[in-house]
């Protein structure tokens, strides 16, 4: 099979990782990459939104399944251009990436389908939106509809300010589109767990569960990034309970996109929080997380490439999926600067001294070659360590043993990945 593989970062080089394993494959290209996905084939210069240009190599090279990574190509229709021509795409449809692309959709298809989620409102004016406030308990959390890179959310502690926050974002233009409607909602106390399932249209089959580390600094302290790191599975929400949230999250919503003439099919990523009465569904996204993916894939033992034809297929259950039972973990190097602006052509090595202890692997996400084949860092999270082990603990250790391992004096990573976890 020839596969176009979508994306750049560390997310994208586990794929490749794993799609390289497959008997099943003929050829790989993937659109940009990194230093690090070009180990496992070979590197196009198309960006990952560039729909046009994706799907004009896709025919000219007789791409037998596109693989996209990121969630703009899905929001901005690659999967209904795909379709179009006829070539297998591993990812939902414009239409149904709208439960990653707007907030209020997804609201409406929990409501639909009865899936728990935070109680709310949505409004584009803000009159009736300060008159909502008015009857509301604080905190409340306020958010822009659109896509905003993660900075559409915010938690207002008061009135005054979730006046101000309603205020700046339906009248101001700090959140650009995204912002002209906003999804006002109850505030929901509890730990913040990721779940994943592929998802054929009708069936979902569990990948698994991850815990993230959305701040920069140790004790979740500092700006919000991409993440900084991850583990998997959080010891505290096991396979069952995993079972258990699928069944509420996840399959009442594959239900409720096929009624309405939208079939999901692709990998969703159901961020919930695990409240006092259960786990509420906070958001969908249509794609892998990263670093999610990076704890996720090195545990998959079935063939990757085979699964994602037969779900763009509608035919997930021609494929057998198994995964270890190994605990996860990954940490997220950065450049210094990050989430600001990253200090970036710093040289890095020692990478194979990290990847000779036990289980671990280094994924590239914003690295480049300069002019003298040295390997630099060329973006604001540059790489991510990812170890697999029995326990937890020892997984940890042997991931800041390889994080040690790394030359490179413009590094910087979070010493506490995992402790939450292993505290609870
Ligand atoms: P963006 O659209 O800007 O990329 P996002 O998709 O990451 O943002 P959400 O996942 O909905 O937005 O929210 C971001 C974070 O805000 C969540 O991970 C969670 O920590 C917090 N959050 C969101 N909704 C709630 C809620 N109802 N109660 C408590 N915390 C919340």
């Amino acid at each position: 099979m020839r596969v176009l593989l979508v994306g750049s970062g560390g997310r994208e080089h586990a794929l490749a990782m794993a799609i390289a394993r497959s008997p099943k494959l003929t050829e790989l290209f993937i659109a940009p990459g990194n230093p690090g996905t070009a180990q496992y084939g070979k590197n196009i210069h198309i960006k990952a939104d560039d729909i046009t240009d994706l799907v004009k190599f896709a025919q000219e090279n007789h791409i037998d399944l596109i693989i996209p990574g990121p969630e703009l190509p899905l929001v901005k229709g690659l999967t209904d251009a795909c379709n179009h021509i006829g070539i297998a795409c591993a990812g939902p449809t414009q239409q149904a990436a709208q439960l990653e692309g707007s907030k209020s959709f997804t609201k409406s298809i929990c409501d639909a389908a009865h899936i728990p989620t935070a109680q709310w409102q949505e409004f584009t004016e803000i009159d009736p939106a300060i008159s909502y406030l008015k009857t509301q308990n604080f905190p409340i959390v306020i958010k822009a509809d659109g896509l905003a890179a993660g900075k559409g959310v915010i938690i207002a502690n008061d009135f005054d300010e979730a006046e101000k926050t309603i205020k700046n974002m339906l009248e101001g233009n700090s959140f650009g589109n995204a912002g002209h409607k906003i999804v006002i909602e109850e505030f929901l106390s509890g730990e913040e767990v990721s779940l994943f399932a592929f998802c054929d249209g009708d069936t979902a089959v569990l990948i698994g569960a991850a815990q993230d580390h959305k701040r920069i600094g140790d004790n979740d302290t500092g700006p919000n990034t991409g993440g900084m790191g991850a583990v998997s599975p959080p010891p505290f929400f096991d396979k069952v309970a995993q079972e258990a949230a699928l069944n509420l999250t996840v399959r009442p919503m594959l239900k409720e996109m096929n009624r309405r003439g939208t079939p999901f099919r692709g990998v969703i990523f159901a961020g919930l929080m695990l409240t006092s009465k259960g786990p509420y569904l906070i958001e969908y996204n249509t794609r892998f997380g990263d670093p999610e993916a990076e704890v996720l894939l090195p545990r998959l033992q079935s063939d990757l490439l085979e699964i994602l034809f037969n779900l763009s297929q509608g035919k997930l259950s021609q494929s057998e999926i198994t995964f270890s039972d190994q605990a996860g973990i990954c940490i997220i190097m950065a450049a210094k600067g990050y989430p600001g602006i990253p200090i970036t052509g710093g040289i890095i090595r020692n990478i194979e001294q990290a990847e000779a202890l036990p289980n671990t692997k280094v994924f590239h996400a914003g690295t480049a070659l300069n002019n003298q084949n040295e390997l630099c860092a060329a973006g604001g999270r540059v790489l991510c360590i990812s170890v697999l082990h029995e326990d937890l603990e020892t997984a940890q250790k042997i991931a800041y043993q390889a994080v040690n391992c790394i030359d490179w004096k413009d590094g910087i990573w979070r010493k506490d990945i995992g402790n939450r976890a292993l505290r609870k």
